[in-house]
């Protein structure tokens, strides 16, 4: 027997359950895969954007793995939280594998970045994606207009949703309170703002394509600025993606300017760095940018010479960064936990049944497909390692240990009982399935109890009621 659990639900530790119970031939495996939240999926559900579709339908093939009899869901489970540390969990497992992401959003580290309006993306993905610990902020949707600093895919994300018109989100699950805030934005015009040129771009072809194919929104680019670029000029030295990038913005670039005006534009931006956001009472008002120009090292310098680009949000999207857990080893410098081949390294030796997978293990970076090589390369060490690993002695069933403790984990059926709440959420909104955006709603829902009902039921003050006081949604 051997008893493994996986930390975080998130494509890296359903990847990982699926490559133990797959690859093992250990008879009489057990994976048990705890989340902090009572929701599986991780950033699939709480980070692809609600308009992506096809990546969402991905949790159909991690639920598929999360059904196997050999694998349980436990969620509402906050490792490093009321006792149970690293060292506590290896007493209830033979093996703990981390798969905790990079929950932190970076900053810029320059005057301004506290002013109202100014926000990380991670802020706006959390509250389009019903996170229960969003900030339903105000963010400063009531201006005309946005800078996104930062050029990977998240910039896109949240630079399409700002642009997108509410009635091509209502048929998916985005919650109500953000579809009908978004439907009220008066956002006309979104800056994308790269501090390096467009073949240093860190976004995707298709997801930049994207941009180009919303419905009547104009997406400019400044030839003068891409000539900057020497990759832009020869780009077969690039890789792929680079030179396909390179490729979609040169035919926007010698696009002739189209006919009737668009309601809406993304203005693409290139060698400008962020030094200041600018505001006024305490708002924000324009971000100053100083122009860069590249140092024949693949980086930029300063040129001493700034542009203001006015905007009421400013939303910084310049990558993620890991979070210490208590009790485990951390790189300060990485943000990821030291390890080798997907052993934790405790003062550079690995640490017995101790693992690593996903984002906390490599650094965010790569598409959802990166973690299943990585959670092979991780299983495979543990494999490895497992008849010693299985030689230990650990309790005989973990959960009265977790109750003990104090923890109440909501497993699968109560993960399907919030399912079916928010089918029927979505139901007295006239939509398909609707996120529950809160902690109270989600622990009501999964526990079948009443304070789901008393949240949402029609009369109430629910969501329901405050939809059919602001109208439909068109
Ligand atoms: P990212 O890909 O690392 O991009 C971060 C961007 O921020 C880069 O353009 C970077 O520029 C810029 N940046 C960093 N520090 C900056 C600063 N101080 N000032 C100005 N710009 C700065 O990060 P991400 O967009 O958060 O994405 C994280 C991962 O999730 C990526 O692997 C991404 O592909 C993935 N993801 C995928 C999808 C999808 O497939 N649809 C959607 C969302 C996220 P430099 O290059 O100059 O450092």
């Amino acid at each position: 027997m051997l008893r493994v659990a996986v930390v975080g639900s998130g494509p890296s530790g359903v990847y990982t359950a699926q490559a133990l119970v797959g690859q093992s031939d250990v008879p009489g495996i057990r994976v048990d895969v705890l989340d902090r939240l009572p929701c599986p999926y991780g950033l699939v559900r709480y980070g692809v954007a609600p308009d992506h579709e096809k990546i969402k339908s991905l949790q159909g093939s991690l639920r598929t793995v999360l059904e196997d009899e050999r694998i349980a869901f436990l969620g509402d489970v906050e490792v490093g939280t009321r006792g149970l540390t690293p060292a506590r969990l290896l007493e209830l497992y033979h093996a703990v594998v981390y798969c905790v992401g990079a929950a932190r959003d970076r900053r810029l580290g320059i005057p301004g970045e506290e002013l109202r309006g100014s926000f990380s993306a991670t802020e706006f993905v959390s509250w389009y994606s019903a996170h229960p610990d969003a900030v339903h902020e105000d963010f400063g949707l009531d201006r005309a207009g946005a800078v996104v600093v930062g050029a990977g895919n998240v910039a896109v994300d949240v630079t399409r949703l700002l642009v997108r018109r509410a009635e091509e989100l209502r048929p998916t699950d985005i919650p109500q309170d953000a579809l009908e805030a978004l439907k009220d934005s008066a956002v006309r015009e979104v800056h994308m703002v790269a501090r390096r040129g467009p073949s240093a771009a860190r976004f995707t072809t298709k997801e930049l394509r994207e941009l180009g194919a919303l419905p009547d929104t104009e997406v400019v680019v400044d030839p003068a600025e891409l000539a900057l670029d020497p990759g832009y000029a020869a780009p077969d030295g690039l890789p792929a993606v680079s030179r396909r990038n390179v490729e979609v913005l040169r035919a926007w670039a010698g696009r002739a300017a189209e006919g009737s005006p668009r309601a809406r534009a993304v203005r693409l931006r290139f060698f400008l760095r962020p030094v200041e956001i600018l505001g006024e009472a305490g708002r924000v008002t324009a971000v100053r940018f100083e122009r860069t120009e590249p140092d024949g090292q693949g980086r930029v310098r300063g040129t001493g010479r700034y542009e203001e680009i006015p905007a009421g949000l400013v939303l910084r999207a310049v990558g993620y960064q890991g979070v210490p857990l208590p009790g485990l080893p951390f790189d300060t410098a990485t943000g990821t936990v030291p390890h080798e081949a997907g052993r934790v390294l405790r003062d550079g030796v690995p640490s017995p049944g101790e693992y690593v997978a996903g984002w906390i293990k490599r650094g965010p970076t790569g598409v959802i497909g990166t973690n299943r090589p990585c959670a092979k390369e991780t299983v495979a060490s543990l494999l490895a390692d497992a008849p010693a690993l299985a030689r230990r002695p650990i309790a005989p069933d973990p959960l009265p240990e977790l109750h003990a403790l104090g923890h109440e984990p909501v497993p699968w059926t109560g993960w399907l009982a919030i399912e079916r709440a928010e089918a029927a959420l979505g139901g007295t909104l006239g939509r398909g399935p609707v996120k529950i955006p809160d902690w109270t709603g989600l622990r009501g829902a999964a526990r079948g109890g009443p304070a789901f009902d008393a949240a949402r039921r029609p009369g109430e003050g629910g969501l329901a009621d405050r939809t059919r006081e602001g109208g439909p949604i068109s």
